[in-house]
């Protein structure tokens, strides 16, 4: 099966997740060897090696408009050096959070898939979001040709500046709207969208395909193998590291999809350590890699790193098959589904405990994180940053190797609660961004300092059960 069918359907007809068959390898001179090159055409060289049924000159056109100065105009990507560790800021794209790498790239892909599999429709991206993703995707996806892209936010548990920066999105083929309710209500509604056969049916006379482009689609798994190799590169360039010396990672973890790459990124052969998951107070991953039980049935929190409050951490699914096979995956998924857990055996949480370390922040440890990190170091981290520098300093404190650990989101996109960890009062939307600046004399982003001042486009609140509608309506919209 060809990489571009994967990356059209998402999903495995059963209800599986696509992995390559076997994975690539990467020598060491082939890593020496994408040390001078742009963060384009590293990437175009690494995703080659996933994307087969792609040719080389197709994947650099791809990554060189995803990764342009116009939607990053500080470079792909930044290394900071802190006293104990360096932070690999992965948030200078259009959004201003690390979704942006991969979906800046998986829409031209989809793009590209669709050719290839002589899909000649109009693809409709559906996405259900509590923030970061909707706004990234919206992004990803606006003004490309044979493709429209809707996003349904829950009114509850979004905050002021995600809610804005999604109502004024740009594009002639993007559409918005507000779901009463949570993120539940707005996911179940997606979902029902999704398996709803008579609304595919009428979609599909009107020549339109449903799509997603959630972090499980294998399209979205790829870019993000790209910046561990090309950090690794920036490091050697640098002389921080020499060729083959084994660099420690930690990534803030909801889904599994960031910690997920870096992994497969070992396993091709990077000489990654340890990879530290870290969470928040929803510590179900701690666990997991601790006891080797995975157990759902818990509490639910909600923090201050919202984008890691997540008790199904769907791509976990893929470590699995690679530990222990696609028949004993099945069997966790279906307790997984029928009970909400499973146990690995001995023999496998052995196997996962030589790659991976689990450890978690509490929201009083996630402030004061923030607080340190700026009193300590000058610099400024967002409150999901802030968990893994957290954890990445406890495993400093045990295994001295190089650490590099992973910022995933702008610290403005959180300014109210950076703001209240630095100890000042709360303030909300444009206020927390100006306060923030300020406090620490940092610069806005321009994506989100231009955000004030652009029109509100989108204004539609609706109810839950009107969604399809919705969705119809949209589809039909020239
Ligand atoms: C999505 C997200 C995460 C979690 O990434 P996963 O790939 O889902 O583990 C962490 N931080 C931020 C800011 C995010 O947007």
């Amino acid at each position: 099966m060809p990489s571009a069918y994967a990356i059209l359907h998402g999903l495995c007809e059963d209800g599986g997740l696509y992995m390559p068959e076997v994975l690539p390898s990467l020598s060491l001179e082939e890593i020496q060897a994408l040390c001078p090159l742009s963060y384009a055409e590293r990437a175009a060289r690494i995703l080659s090696l996933f994307l087969t049924d792609f040719t080389y000159d197709e994947l650099l056109e791809d990554t060189e408009s995803a990764y342009a100065p116009d939607r990053f105009p500080l470079g792909a990507t930044k290394i900071k050096s802190l006293s104990d560790m360096d932070v690999l800021e992965l948030y200078h794209g259009p959004t201003c959070a690390f979704k942006d790498m991969a979906l800046q790239l998986m829409p031209r892909l989809y793009l590209r898939a669709m050719k290839k599999c002589a899909l000649d429709a109009t693809a409709l991206i559906l996405v259900a979001t509590s923030g970061d993703t909707g706004k990234a995707a919206l992004e990803g996806y606006r003004d490309l040709p044979n493709i429209k892209i809707q996003v349904f936010y829950p009114t509850d548990g979004v905050s002021e500046i995600q809610k804005l920066q999604m109502r004024t999105q740009r594009g002639d083929n993007v559409s918005v709207v507000a779901i009463e309710g949570n993120f539940d209500d707005a996911q179940s509604g997606v979902k029902r969208i999704f398996s709803s056969a008579e609304l595919r049916e009428r979609l599909s006379r009107e020549n339109v395909h449903l799509s997603s482009a959630n972090s499980i689609n294998f399209g979205r798994l790829v870019p993000q193998i790209v910046y561990y190799v090309s950090a690794y590169c920036d490091l050697l360039n640098e002389g921080k590291i020499s060729l083959g010396e084994r660099l420690n990672v930690t990534v803030p973890t909801g889904n599994f999809g960031n910690i997920f790459a870096a992994y497969v990124a070992k396993r091709c052969g990077l000489p990654l350590g340890t990879l530290v998951c870290a969470s928040n107070d929803n510590d179900v991953l701690t666990e997991f890699f601790r006891t080797g039980t995975y157990d759902k049935n818990r509490p639910f929190f909600k923090t201050v790193s919202p984008s890691m409050d997540i008790l199904i951490s769907s791509n976990l699914e893929r470590l699995l098959y690679l530990i222990s096979g696609a028949e004993r995956t099945r069997s966790y998924m279906e307790s997984l589904l029928a009970d909400g857990r499973y146990t690995l055996s001995r023999s496998e949480l052995a196997a996962v405990r030589e790659d991976f370390f689990g450890d978690c922040a509490n929201e009083d440890e996630t402030r004061a994180t923030i607080r340190e990190t700026f009193e300590k170091e000058k610099y400024l981290i967002d409150t999901h940053t802030a968990v893994a520098v957290y954890a990445a300093k406890r495993h400093r404190s045990v295994d001295k190797a190089r650490m590099l650990t992973v910022s995933t989101a702008s610290p403005y996109k959180f300014a109210p609660d950076v703001l209240l960890a630095l100890g000042q009062m709360p303030k909300d939307g444009a206020d927390a961004l100006r306060c923030l600046s300020e406090r620490t004399d940092t610069e806005i982003p321009v994506p989100l300092a231009s955000l004030s001042t652009r029109a509100v486009r989108f204004h539609t609140v609706t109810k839950k059960e009107e969604m399809e509608k919705e969705v119809l309506v949209f589809a039909r919209d020239q």
